[in-house]
């Protein structure tokens, strides 16, 4: 078992599969983002090493995240074989959707449970401009592929940036009332990259919260109260699915965080808001023992910091966003 010093039991991995993306979204990543060359990125065997450790050490949840998961080569192979390691109860995906219209149903073949999608807005306009390449109707299309293919519940991510989607949440929202999917909202963070954008033109979960309710009513408390992983969730009257509310930045749930990152060249990232890493893969690659590897990973995980500090003014600046995987 993997825990840390404040006694949280770390037991979810999110791995990225690549840096690299099929789309620039503005706060994200800068447009001429430069990427990794394949050859400092985890292997397919060394990913699969990797799970095969963290399984060993309790890890039970695996989330494979970005750059863009589905751009990586042989990502149907890499969940197989993912979804087949011991004790690995669990494998979801964050994607942007774009190539679930093909990929779906052999994902879900392969062993994939479910799906994220990164959806902003409805308006194909608006999405040109926040994801600068992406097409609406993809993923729109990408949805329904993961639906059909069993990947559910679907989960909708949304990230709200004012000056360019504010007027989008509640046309979000109410997707959950045909749909029984759970729409979340994701307070922007920031980090290198884009910094600028993502301190300036941030829009607080309690804003998005009453843009929502000034259009469709007022949203009652859903799954007791209680959170679901990052999650605070609430329904529309009547709705099918529910509203998430994701206040990373103005209301953090650093006290329940079992997860760490696995980032896509080999560097187990214990928060998502700090910069403290800690390498695997020069260890794997110079030929560590599986028990070294498993020492490093549990002097790491012991060593994870308890929270962020953005009310401290601290930025993680090492890596962007898509550098790191959501
Ligand atoms: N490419 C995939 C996707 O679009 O879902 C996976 C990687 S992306 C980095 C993972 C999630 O992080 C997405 O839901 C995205 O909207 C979110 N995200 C990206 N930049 C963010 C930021 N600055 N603050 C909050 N969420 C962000």
């Amino acid at each position: 078992m993997a825990i840390d010093r404040f006694g949280r039991n770390i037991h979810y991995l999110r791995i990225s599969l690549t840096d690299h993306c099929n789309l620039r979204c503005v706060y994200c990543m800068p447009e001429d983002q430069v990427f990794r060359p394949n050859a400092e990125l985890m292997q397919d065997d060394e990913i699969l090493l990797l799970t095969r450790l963290f399984a060993s050490l309790g890890f039970d949840k695996i989330r494979l995240t970005g750059g863009e998961p589905t751009v990586r080569a042989h990502i149907v192979d890499i969940v197989r074989g993912i979804a087949s390691v011991e004790g690995i109860r669990s494998v979801s995906m964050t994607t942007n959707g774009v190539l679930l219209p093909k990929l779906a149903q052999p994902l879900a073949d392969a062993g994939l449970e479910r799906v994220n999608v990164s959806l902003d807005t409805l308006d194909p306009e608006k999405f040109k401009r926040l994801t600068r390449w992406g097409k609406f109707d993809d993923v729109w299309q990408g949805i329904h592929a993961a639906e059909a293919a069993g990947l559910t519940p679907i989960k909708i991510n949304a990230v709200i940036v004012r000056g360019y989607n504010e007027d989008d949440a509640a046309n979000l929202a109410r997707l959950t009332l045909e749909h029984p999917w759970q729409v979340r909202f994701i307070e922007m963070m920031p980090f290198a990259g884009v910094t600028e954008l993502q301190t300036r033109q941030t829009v607080t979960a309690q804003e998005i919260r009453e843009r929502i309710e000034d259009s469709l009513g007022d949203l009652q408390v859903a799954n007791g109260g209680k959170l679901d992983g990052e999650t605070r969730l609430f329904k529309l009257p009547n709705a099918k699915g529910e509203v998430g509310l994701i206040s990373s930045v103005t209301v953090p749930f650093c006290s329940t965080c079992n997860r760490a990152r696995l980032t896509a060249d080999g560097r187990l990232r214990l928060c998502l808001l700090r910069e403290k890493e800690v390498d695997l893969l020069t260890p794997l690659r110079a030929g560590a023992t599986l028990d070294e590897l498993r020492a490093i990973i549990l002097d790491g995980v012991w060593h994870k910091p308890w929270g962020h500090a953005l009310a401290e003014g601290l930025i993680p600046l090492n890596r962007a966003m898509n550098e790191i995987g959501g």
